[in-house]
């Protein structure tokens, strides 16, 4: 019994003396350090709720989505955009991305696709109340308003001084670095290949200290071809079925850049594209 006692109080003090002052002041560290390198995000709410492992998770993951987020010279020409966006090589002379109204159309998307990159980095103007905030506590709530989400964003509300809030749900969690990913062989995979970073990058889209209101990105509804009634323009499979919409027609369909995870899709594709040298075309066979 003694003995016992005498085990247990050396463990207390092993784990007094050694982990948590230690381990306390190494999260400390990796707090300021992500504080430092990523300031367009408030990351005490995270360090706060999501527990040492998740928030070292989601420092990798800020730092991950800001290289896939990386910008093309010309986007417009990689195989990502052709699935998410549609080449202009399947749009009427003068009415596609490049050429339709000076280009327009295809500048605010380079806007965007630039704000994107560069936000986690820095907050907008540098101003506290420009960050966002990724939430792991109350998840539950919110992510069951939204059934199938990995993560959730939420507007400040109008006159108030709260920050927009990225809450993950636990699907999030399942979903794992991109450079975690096993290999495929195709595109025709890329539906199994969501990663933290493609749901961070999603998300942020949504925040228009971010994006800017013009346009804003949301979840589109849609009725397409595969389903018959109207659904989430969600997934990689749906997305590209959105862009090509009217492809038949020789037509974009400029609504995909109001389309969140079009977006994220494009750079998932063009990510693995690159990566797994997969020569990828973008073309819907
Ligand atoms: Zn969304």
């Amino acid at each position: 019994m003694m003995m016992y006692e005498r085990v247990l109080l050396f463990l207390c003090l092993v784990a007094s003396c050694f982990s948590s002052p230690v381990q306390s002041t190494a999260d400390d560290n990796v707090l300021a350090r992500a504080e430092k390198a990523y300031q367009g995000i408030e990351w005490k709410p995270a360090f706060d709720e999501c527990g040492s492992s998740r928030f070292n998770t989601l420092v990798e993951a800020t730092r991950m989505a800001i290289q896939l987020t990386k910008p093309r010279r010309h986007p417009e020409s990689t195989p990502g955009w052709n699935r998410f966006f549609l080449s202009d090589k399947h749009i009427k002379k003068r009415e596609g991305w490049v050429a339709q109204a000076g280009g327009s159309h295809l500048a605010k998307v380079s806007k965007i696709m630039e704000s994107v990159h560069q936000y986690p980095s820095k907050a907008k103007q540098g101003k506290d109340k420009f960050k966002i905030a990724y939430r792991c506590r109350d998840t539950l709530a919110i992510c069951k308003s939204v059934p199938g989400a990995a993560a959730v964003t939420a507007q400040p509300s109008r006159g108030q001084s709260e920050k927009w809030e990225v809450y993950l749900c636990d699907r999030f969690w399942g979903t794992g670095h991109l450079k975690d990913k096993r290999h495929k062989n195709s595109p025709q995979d890329l539906e199994t290949l969501r990663s933290f970073e493609h749901v961070i990058v999603h998300e942020l889209l949504h925040c228009d200290v971010v994006t800017g209101s013009n346009p804003k990105i949301i979840d589109k509804k849609a009725v397409l071809p595969s389903w018959p009634t109207e659904v989430d323009v969600y997934g990689a499979s749906r997305c590209s079925e959105y862009a090509w919409l009217y492809a038949d027609k020789q037509k974009a369909n400029f609504m995909v850049k109001e389309n969140a995870d079009n977006y994220a899709w494009f750079y998932t594709n063009n990510w693995f594209n690159d990566e797994w040298k997969w020569h990828d075309d973008g073309e819907r066979r």
